[in-house]
């Protein structure tokens, strides 16, 4: 079975007592940002942080936060002298911890003023958890709450952290899963080169953190180790489901309580009774084929990325793939090794994001800083956030003056545009393969990729091509182009993502009065923060409606917040005594036109290029057009006054 078990990391308590040459290794392989403010935390010395050497702004997109030459010299100086002083003190932390006026000063060497925004402030300090756990419910059921019932659906990342604050709080739930183990879409998506692309010491659980990731961008394999693990640690297997699949949920007006009928892993069907649902059921898992004529007529053997057949061997074969985006171009470049040629389709070409460490091992004085350094990692975890939170998230709003807006939207994504372009075409000595490659509509109007050199250097291999003509059909023996040009072929395989903008599909929702959710969103989901719908009392989504991102962030931090508001909202139920909670229309129909007239002003609102961001509607379903900080304010304790409680 793929997945290895990494475990959490325990606190680290071994004194440092490392040779010079372990610390002067550490202090070369690591970004020196993060390690002076552990040392300035952990020793308490004053002249660890000077401002000469914070981060700037600029500095966010650049490697060492924009320290180079003698700044970075000076940097890397401060800091192995300080760790060796930390070293023959003992090297154990004997400064108290640092109150909230150090936590600043400390924090703005790498935020710079932002530290003194009283509304960062507790997003950052939230994000740091150096308590441990600040999200965490600060509130247990009781007596009859305790009776109060739970349905997650999906067991994916959203499911089990949902399941393990509700654990917490002492509240019953049951997760049904329609796969036989946990992990979702890392269960799911076992295609060759699968691997995260937010930078993985950020991308794990704020409460559950494996500090020494074996890479940068850890592989699919690691990652479905994690959320094994961490549900075997937490015992929420237990409470799970498996090759159970929800068929529909039905909301009783009567008893205010929730009826699932589900079908068992033996076809039996039978009903799950709850007071709330959850559904955890993310954005990506449904896998949708293309409307391409002919997808069935080929004899030869085809398959989607999401659902991969690992018995269909590629040795020698003649491999045509459709699409270009995320998964596509995480497979093309392994398959291409063993394949006899690949044929790569592709409608829309890819920015990319240069990213050098995208396959590497994280370096070997890092790691050691990782596992050794007390503190070290959460300010490292710390670093990523800045640094990828809302790194780029100035560069890709809309300037309404700014024309024309074909290529980019504004002077800072035209700037954007040119240094990613130069680094593309930089890669590529053709160029006729140049003008396919580099993208012609503004960056982040969708999803941007990361780059090590390894895409384009595959798409110049002798035995791939790029074919950039639309496809007319797929034939008994190929694919047909619209110039006639027939491309032979032993496999097909289909990189064409998922049914993003239909949320919650297959399931049937019928929410309060027999209102069927489908029939009321009629191809246009919408919920509140993303997460309730007016009409649909105790039924909670994650990751629903207008909350993915784009340029900024981790997924796993929107759906901590999600969980962190639903938990919150049980507690205000229980706090009440009422049995409902159901959104308020009127405040569910003012967050959503403020939401639609904002993802306008970005990138992806305002560009005409194919995505998965915006439903059949022509509208961002799909994008949250704000900061990560926004959405934690936003979802850090329910306003009673949006809700109707019975
Ligand atoms: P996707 O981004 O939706 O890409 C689908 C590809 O198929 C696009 O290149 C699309 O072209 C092409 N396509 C669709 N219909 C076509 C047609 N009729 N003819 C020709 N080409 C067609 O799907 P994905 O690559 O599976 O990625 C989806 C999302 O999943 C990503 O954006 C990301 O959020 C997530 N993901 C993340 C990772 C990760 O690194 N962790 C990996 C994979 C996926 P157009 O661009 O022209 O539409």
């Amino acid at each position: 079975m793929p997945g290895e078990k990494p475990q959490v990391t325990a606190p680290i308590t071994a004194p440092v007592s490392a040779d010079d040459a372990t610390l002067e290794r550490a202090v070369a392989d690591a970004e020196v940002h993060p390690l002076l403010q552990t040392l300035a935390h952990i020793t308490g010395e004053d002249g660890l942080l000077p401002e000469h050497l914070r981060q700037t702004p600029e500095g966010v997109l650049a490697d060492q936060g924009g320290l180079d030459g003698e700044r970075l010299e000076e940097a890397r100086r401060l800091a192995r002298d300080a760790l060796k002083r930390f070293r023959d003190g003992g090297g154990v932390v004997t400064a108290p911890p640092p109150d909230r006026t150090r936590l600043r000063e400390i924090m703005r060497f790498a935020v710079g003023d932002a530290a003194d925004d009283d509304d960062l402030l507790p997003v950052l300090t939230s994000e740091l958890a150096l308590d441990g756990d600040p999200d965490a419910p600060t509130w247990r059921a009781e007596g009859e709450q305790t009776r109060f019932t739970v349905a997650i659906v999906g067991a994916g990342m959203s499911g089990l952290m949902a399941a393990y604050r509700l654990d917490q709080a002492g509240v019953p739930y049951v997760i049904i899963e329609k796969n036989d183990d946990v992990g979702g879409t890392w269960l799911e998506n076992g295609y060759p080169g699968c691997r995260v692309d937010v930078t993985n010491h950020f991308y794990s659980y704020s409460f559950a953190r494996l500090e020494d990731w074996p890479q940068y961008f850890s592989t699919r394999d690691v990652l479905l180790g994690y959320f094994r693990a961490f549900a075997d640690e937490h015992g929420l297997r237990e409470n799970v489901r498996f090759s159970t699949e929800v068929l529909s949920a039905t909301f009783s007006d009567a008893d205010g309580t929730w009826s699932l009928r589900v079908r068992g892993p033996d076809g039996a069907e039978d009903t799950v009774t709850a007071n709330a649902v959850i559904s955890a059921v993310g954005q990506l898992n449904r896998p949708r084929w293309p409307d391409i004529d002919g997808i069935s007529d080929f004899t030869g053997p085809y398959f989607h990325s999401a659902e991969w057949d690992h018995d269909v061997s590629l040795a020698g074969k003649r491999v045509v793939v459709i699409g270009t985006g995320a998964s596509a171009y995480q497979f093309i470049p392994e398959i291409a090794d063993e394949a006899a040629e690949v044929t790569v389709f592709q409608r829309t070409p890819p920015w990319l994001v240069p990213t050098a460490n995208y396959h590497d091992d994280v370096a070997e004085g890092l790691q050691w800083l990782l596992r050794h350094l007390p503190h070290f990692a959460r300010w490292y975890r710390f670093w990523q956030f800045v640094r990828s939170a809302e790194g780029l998230i100035g560069m890709v709003r809309v300037d309404p003056d700014w024309e024309p807006k074909d290529v980019s939207v504004s002077a800072e994504n035209e700037m954007l545009r040119q240094m990613l372009a130069a680094a593309m075409e930089a890669q590529v000595a053709d160029p006729e393969l140049a003008a396919k490659v580099v993208p012609r509509y503004p960056p982040a109007a969708k999803r941007m990729l990361r780059d090590n050199g390894v895409w384009l250097a595959t798409l110049q291999r002798d035995d791939v091509h790029l074919a950039t003509e639309p496809i007319q059909k797929v034939v008994d023996t190929g694919v047909i182009t619209r110039d006639g040009t027939r491309y032979e072929a032993d496999v097909i395989i289909y990189g064409t993502g998922f049914q993003a903008s239909r949320f919650l599909t297959p399931m049937k929702v019928v929410g309060s009065g027999g209102v069927d959710l489908h029939e009321h969103w009629d191809g246009d989901a919408r919920a509140y923060l993303g997460i309730t719908v007016p009409g649909f009392p105790n039924f909670f989504c994650v990751y629903g409606p207008n909350t993915n991102i784009v340029v900024n962030g981790s997924i796993i931090f929107f759906s901590e917040c999600a969980v962190h508001y639903i938990q919150e909202c049980l507690k205000l139920l229980f706090d009440r005594g009422a049995r409902t909670l159901e959104c308020r229309r009127d405040v569910h129909d003012a967050f959503n036109a403020k939401v639609d007239a904002d993802n306008l002003g970005m990138s992806w609102g305002a560009a005409d290029v194919p995505t998965w961001y915006k439903n059949d509607r022509g509208r961002v379903s799909q994008n949250w057009p704000y900061s990560l900080a926004e959405y934690w304010h936003r979802t850090h304790g329910p306003d009673p006054a949006d809700f109707t409680f019975t």
